[in-house]
């Protein structure tokens, strides 16, 4: 039962300007699908070939004999979710229940995207920045490298990628900016908005 690369869900231009097609060429196209390609290498005939790789994520977080299907694993499932936490028509700010319920446990939809933002620029080295259900509670954290909410008991609503691939084609060094532009015009509400109805 090997994973499949999920089709992206949009063009690879259709975030222009904010993130390009040079970027989501490489992105999508390599990265992510070395992520993928490698999962399927390392547990082709072992036990895990036959199970969902969220288990296999669980299965594998804490084990150091593991690490490269951890690694490859939960890459895989952090970029199918990253890809559908933007969109072409994304950004601006959420509405109904969940905008309801970031008001109550962030005090405003503003003070939620400045702890965003700062989760995504403070994040050391390569990792990604989330907004999760903690049990109940929303929260903004950030992993390293491959760690994953899921590992943690957290359901993820929305994720930002920023690994230097993420980012550095078109921003450079300025991984603030294409923070700044993903919050304002690309993070897709309606999925997150999905996602938080799960938790319920
Ligand atoms: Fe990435």
């Amino acid at each position: 039962m090997s994973y499949q690369q999920p089709a992206l869900p949009y063009s690879e231009n259709a975030l222009e300007p904010h993130i390009t097609a040079h970027t989501i060429g490489f992105h999508y196209g390599k990265h992510h699908a070395a992520y993928v390609t490698n999962y399927n290498n390392l547990v082709a005939g072992t036990p895990f070939d036959s199970q969902s790789i969220e288990d296999v994520i669980a299965a594998t977080a804490n084990d150091p004999a593991k690490t490269g299907i951890f690694n490859n694993g939960a890459q895989a499932w952090n970029h199918s979710f990253y890809w559908n936490s933007l969109s072409p028509n994304g950004g601006g700010t959420p509405s109904g229940a969940l905008a309801t319920k970031i008001d109550e446990d962030f005090g405003s939809f503003e003070k939620f995207a400045e702890e965003l933002k700062t989760a995504a620029a403070t994040q050391f080295g390569s990792g990604w920045a989330w907004l999760v259900s903690d049990n109940g509670t929303l929260k903004v954290v950030k992993t390293g490298n491959a760690q994953t909410p899921l590992t943690a008991g957290q359901i993820p609503l929305l994720c930002i990628d920023v690994w230097e691939h993420a980012y550095y084609l078109d921003y450079q060094n300025r991984r603030p900016d294409y923070v700044a532009a993903t919050i304002a015009h690309l993070l897709n509400w309606e999925f997150a908005e999905a996602n938080y109805q799960t938790t319920k």
